[in-house]
Order: C-alpha cells, then sequence, then structure tokens
C-alpha cells in the first residue's frame, strides 16, 4: 500500500489549493453571512472538472479515482466547506447512482450535463418523519397512465386489469404498471435544492414492504407539482443551501425511475457508503484550514513578551490537531484505496473515516478557537466560520452513532 501522490494527484491538489486561496477566499466570510451560494466558484471550479470527478470521459467527467476525489474536497473544505458539501452531493450522491444504476437514455439526459457542472444534482431522501430510519420515509409513488387529451395531458391512477383489457382505451392501458408516477411527500434538508436542477428522490412505491418498497426517481423542478419549500436557516456551512422540497402530485415519467421499483434504498444506501468517503475528507480538509490558521495565529499573537506559540500549552494543542489530522487523513485515503483497488473488501472502512474524522474535525475546531482567545469567538476570523461549520459533518450522510453501528455489525460478524 503506497499512499504517495501521483503527479497528476499532486497537481489537482495544488491547482485546487490555488484557486480557493485566490478566488473563494476573498468572498467566504461575506457569503456566510449572506448565506449566499458560490454559483460562479462552482462553475470555475466545474472548468477544472470538479463537478464530475468520478464520470468517466465517455460521460463527459474527467474519471479520476477516489483518491483524487478527496484531495479535491479536502482542498475546497480547507476553504469553504460548504462549497465542498454542495461538490459532495452533486458528485457522488447524485452521479454515482446514476452512473450505477442509470439507463443510457437516462445517462445521456442528465450525466454529461451534471458531469460537467452546466447543471447540478440534489440527494432527496431525508423527510421530517425519517432521517437515519432511511426505510421509515413517507412520501409515496403511484404509478398512473397519463391519457392524452385535446387540452393536454392528465393522469389517470394506473388500472391493476391486464394490459389491454381496461376501458380507457390502449395508450392508458399498454403498461400494467402505468407509464410515469405521480409522487407525494416532503423531503427536509435538502442540499443544493435551490440552484439544482435534477433532484434524486426516494418514494415508496409499495409501502408494504417497507425499505424494499421504496423506489429512486429523477425529477427534474420542472416537473408539475414539484415545488421548492422553506430554506433551512442553519447553524454553519451557510453558503451551502438547504431547502425543503415538496412534492405534490408530481408527475414522474417512467424513464426517470431510477434502477427497479423496490431498488431504492440500495440505491441511496450505496451512494451514502461511498459518500462518506467524501465526507471524511471534508473534516480532514476543514480541520487542516483551522490548523493553518492556528499556525498562523500561534506565531503572530504575543503574549507576556513572547508569541503564543513558544508557550507548551498552544504547542500541545498545535501538536494534536496534526496528529489527529494525520490520522484521520491516513483513514480517508485507506478507505479511498480501498474502494478504488479492492471495492469488495471496503467494508465498514468509509464509515471508520467518517466517524473518526467528523469526531476529529470538531476537537480540532474546539482548539483553534481557543487558540486565537477572543478573535476566535468573533466573526471576523475564519475560525469562528469553520467552528460552526464543523458541527453538522457528525450528523450528515448518517450520524455517528449510524457509523457506530455499522462498524459494530462489522466487529461483531
Ligand atoms: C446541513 C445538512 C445537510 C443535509 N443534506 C441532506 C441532503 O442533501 N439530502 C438528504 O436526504 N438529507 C440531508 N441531510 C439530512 C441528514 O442526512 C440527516 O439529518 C441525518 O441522516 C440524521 O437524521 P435526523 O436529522 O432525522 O436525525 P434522527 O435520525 O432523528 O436522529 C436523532 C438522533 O438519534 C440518533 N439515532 C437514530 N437512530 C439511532 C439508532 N438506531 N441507534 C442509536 N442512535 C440513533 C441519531 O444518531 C441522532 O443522534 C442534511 C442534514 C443537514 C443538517
Amino acid at each position: 500500500m503506497d499512499f504517495s501522490l501521483s503527479d497528476h494527484q499532486k497537481l489537482i491538489r495544488d491547482t485546487v489549493r490555488q484557486f480557493m486561496e485566490a478566488e473563494v477566499q476573498p468572498t467566504v466570510k461575506q457569503r456566510d453571512r449572506e448565506e449566499r451560494f458560490p454559483a460562479e466558484e462552482i462553475k470555475k471550479l466545474a472548468e477544472l472538472g470538479c463537478c464530475g470527478m468520478l464520470v468517466p470521459e465517455e460521460w463527459g467527467g474527467p474519471g479520476l479515482d477516489t483518491l483524487s476525489y478527496a484531495l479535491m474536497l479536502e482542498e475546497v473544505a480547507a476553504v469553504d466547506t460548504g462549497m465542498a458539501t454542495s461538490l459532495g452531493v452533486t458528485n457522488s450522491a447524485v452521479q454515482v447512482p446514476l452512473m450505477k444504476f442509470g439507463t443510457d437514455e437516462q445517462k445521456k439526459k442528465y450525466l454529461r450535463r451534471l458531469a460537467t457542472g452546466e447543471i447540478l444534482g440534489s440527494f432527496c431522501l431525508t423527510e421530517p418523519a425519517a432521517g437515519s430510519d432511511a426505510a421509515g420515509i413517507q412520501s409515496r409513488a403511484v404509478a398512473v397512465s397519463r391519457v392524452g387529451s385535446s387540452l393536454g395531458t392528465r393522469t389517470e391512477q394506473a388500472p391493476t386489469l391486464a394490459p389491454g383489457a381496461g376501458a380507457w382505451g390502449g395508450a392508458a392501458l399498454a403498461s400494467p404498471s402505468g407509464d410515469a408516477y405521480r409522487l407525494n411527500g416532503t423531503k427536509i434538508w435538502v442540499s443544493n435544492g435551490q440552484v439544482a436542477e435534477l433532484f434524486l428522490v426516494f418514494a415508496k412505491t409499495d409501502p408494504d414492504a417497507g425499505g424494499k418498497g421504496i423506489t429512486a426517481f429523477l425529477v427534474e423542478p420542472t416537473f408539475p407539482g414539484f415545488k421548492i419549500g422553506r430554506h433551512e436557516e442553519k447553524m454553519g456551512q451557510r453558503s451551502s443551501p438547504a431547502v425543503e422540497v415538496l412534492l405534490n402530485d408530481c408527475e414522474v415519467p417512467r424513464e426517470n425511475r431510477l434502477g427497479e421499483e423496490g431498488q431504492g434504498l440500495k440505491i441511496a444506501l450505496s451512494a451514502l457508503d461511498g459518500g462518506r468517503i467524501g465526507i471524511a475528507a471534508v473534516a480532514v480538509g476543514l480541520a487542516q484550514g483551522a490548523l493553518n490558521h492556528s499556525i498562523r495565529y500561534a506565531k503572530q499573537r504575543r503574549a507576556f513578551g513572547k508569541a503564543i506559540g513558544e508557550f507548551q500549552a498552544i504547542q500541545w494543542m498545535l501538536a494534536d490537531m496534526q496528529t489527529e489530522i494525520e490520522a484521520a487523513r491516513g483513514l480517508v485515503y485507506y478507505a479511498a484505496w480501498l474502494k478504488d483497488t479492492h471495492p469488495g473488501k471496503l467494508g465498514a472502512a468509509s464509515s471508520k473515516a467518517k466517524l473518526y474524522a467528523s469526531e476529529m474535525v470538531n476537537r480540532v475546531v474546539a482548539k483553534a478557537v481557543q487558540i486565537h482567545g477572543s478573535s476566535g469567538y468573533s466573526r471576523e476570523t475564519d475560525v469562528e466560520r469553520m467552528y460552526r461549520d464543523a458541527r453538522v459533518i457528525t450528523i450528515y450522510e448518517g450520524t455517528s452513532e449510524i457509523q457506530r453501528m455499522i462498524i459494530a455489525r462489522e466487529v461483531l460478524k
């Protein structure tokens, strides 16, 4: 196992780092205050290939490995963690399932545009009554038949009769399960929701089958019955918008079902499993950013006639921060390496990386604020924002408790 970076990986890391420092750092505080999405900045990162890093060239992406993807997210998160979350959702939570489970038609229609950053994707699993318990979602999808009329297209609940045997004509009865689905439900905490043009939505086609009755759909915001609801007022990562999505008889063409009926939970969990490596990389990047600010401050701030970095108490905090970051980075790179080279052996490695890195970053940002003293509590400093940005990382893409469950299951197997 050799984690030394290839020249190309170093180039990715250095190019993204330079871009983030030059073009994003100057506006990050203001965007945090205004909860403003970095649309222009993401477009520029898209030109560097960062919006579809894992997508093969034939579908418009650079076809890079998971480690390169982790390096990109680290560098973005070191400056603007919300932006890294937005990139993680479109790259991993949306494009990876589309690559794995999508038809060629679906890939032609959506994957290329996602991979080039022309459009961004959102992932809609969480609901008001179901977060960790994904099998408990209540959104419903019912197969319906579209019936053409001179006034446009209306939908009817699909008949249960055999094809061709019903009363309302060939077109409506051609497909026993209907040629569209009607979705109803509410999704919350939808990252990128305000700007996305493709939503991967999970809803139950067979509520009696529990987790096995969930189906995934590719939903465009222009589909009838789709509406963006409340905007979440967030503690941190405020440049990454999260919204409510309201599905009110939202009509989704049958060809926009991703995978088979009942495969939805498998699709969601496989997206989250890979996505956890990305979130762990985000944690490492944010922690590194907080450490970099702390080192600079420790050298420059003086107390009792010395730079505070000369006090052993401060040195020990810096030493612990550095060590924990390196430990987490090792777990992230190991999980990325396993995913690319031995996917069958990934096991709980992405959960371990996510668990450790997300808890580590919260310890690191707390120390960063401590080193900065009262400045660390001021909105004028980056570490104040970083402290807020870190908090959600033990919660989204599976809480720490859920990661521990996954790891314990493997340990006790
Ligand atoms: C900023 C942000 C962005 C997000 N982006 C998205 C997104 O883009 N798409 C999306 O679908 N979702 C998104 N989410 C939702 C996120 O994935 C959920 O918040 C997360 O899965 C936890 O669900 P919950 O909030 O409902 O908590 P709950 O599931 O209600 O959990 C509450 C507490 O109970 C614990 N708990 C639950 N079950 C168990 C158990 N079996 N054993 C032990 N403890 C347990 C949890 O760990 C937690 O501590 C986002 C959330 C945030 C905050």
